[in-house]
């Protein structure tokens, strides 16, 4: 109780199996006294690209734009754009971060990878200047909740599902600093029986009850690629 979540969320359709899952986390934490806030990106029609728009006022070298210098500048003065700092304002203030999206081509859609892209910028997230590693992002948990076209029987054949996270878990959230708990996968709900997706969304209601009981993963190379 008490515990902040931010749930970032990717799909277009209220409707959908995600659309689900999303009012399944947000019934369940809030019913645990968590505070729960949302952002429904496409809902926000939240902007993905990578810009010079993100900056405002005067850039650090307009000769030659380079969004990780300009973002980093931007940042200490105050000058990111109105969107980027409300979405980083519910970073900080959450102790959780879950992703809800359907795997699109190995990874996350667009639009969330745009938010990736866009919030996660150097002087908030991560500091390379920094010795510890830089990710400054301490004291936060992720999840990546995700669902699949795929069967489970067609994942576990060569692992690839870790092979996927690899990215996702280590290389953007890890890298800030987030410890990050076991990824929620829902596999093709598109393709079960209506009482086996009944089952998924139970499971996930289920989960969450015993959420912050959890012990995050130990995000290292081996737990991919064993
Ligand atoms: P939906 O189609 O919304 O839901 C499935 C069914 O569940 C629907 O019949 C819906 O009515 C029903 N449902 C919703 N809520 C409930 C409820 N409360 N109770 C019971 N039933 C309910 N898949 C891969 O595996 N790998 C890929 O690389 C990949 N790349 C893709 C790339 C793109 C561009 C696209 C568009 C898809 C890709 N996919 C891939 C498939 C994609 O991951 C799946 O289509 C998606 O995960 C399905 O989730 P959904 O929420 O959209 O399902
Ligand atoms: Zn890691």
């Amino acid at each position: 109780p008490g515990k902040k979540v931010l749930i970032v969320y990717a799909h277009q359709e209220p409707k959908s199996f995600n659309g689900s899952l999303l009012k399944i986390a947000v019934e369940e934490l809030t019913k645990q006294g968590c505070s729960v806030t949302v952002s429904d990106l496409y809902a926000m029609q939240f902007e993905p690209r990578a810009t010079r728009n993100d900056i405002v006022g005067h850039l650090h070298n307009p000769e030659a734009f380079n969004y990780a210098v300009e973002t980093w500048e931007a940042y200490k003065r105050g000058g990111l754009s109105k969107d980027l700092v409300e979405e980083q304002k519910k970073v900080q203030e959450a102790d959780l971060l879950i992703f809800q999206f359907p795997l699109f081509w190995f990874s996350m859609p667009a639009i969330l990878k745009g938010w990736m892209d866009r919030v996660l910028v150097q002087g908030f997230a991560y500091d390379l200047t920094k010795a510890n590693g830089g990710g400054l992002l301490q004291g936060k948990l992720c999840l990546f909740s995700f669902t699949t076209g795929g069967s489970k029987e067609k994942y576990a054949i060569r692992g690839d599902i870790r092979y996927l996270l690899w990215p996702m878990q280590h290389g953007i959230m890890h890298f800030c600093g987030v410890k990050v708990l076991e990824p929620h996968i829902c596999y093709a709900p598109e393709h079960v029986s209506e009482e086996k997706r009944k089952e998924m969304l139970t499971a996930w209601t289920q989960r969450l009850k015993t959420l912050w009981k959890e012990e995050p993963i130990d995000c290292s190379p081996d737990w991919y690629f064993k």
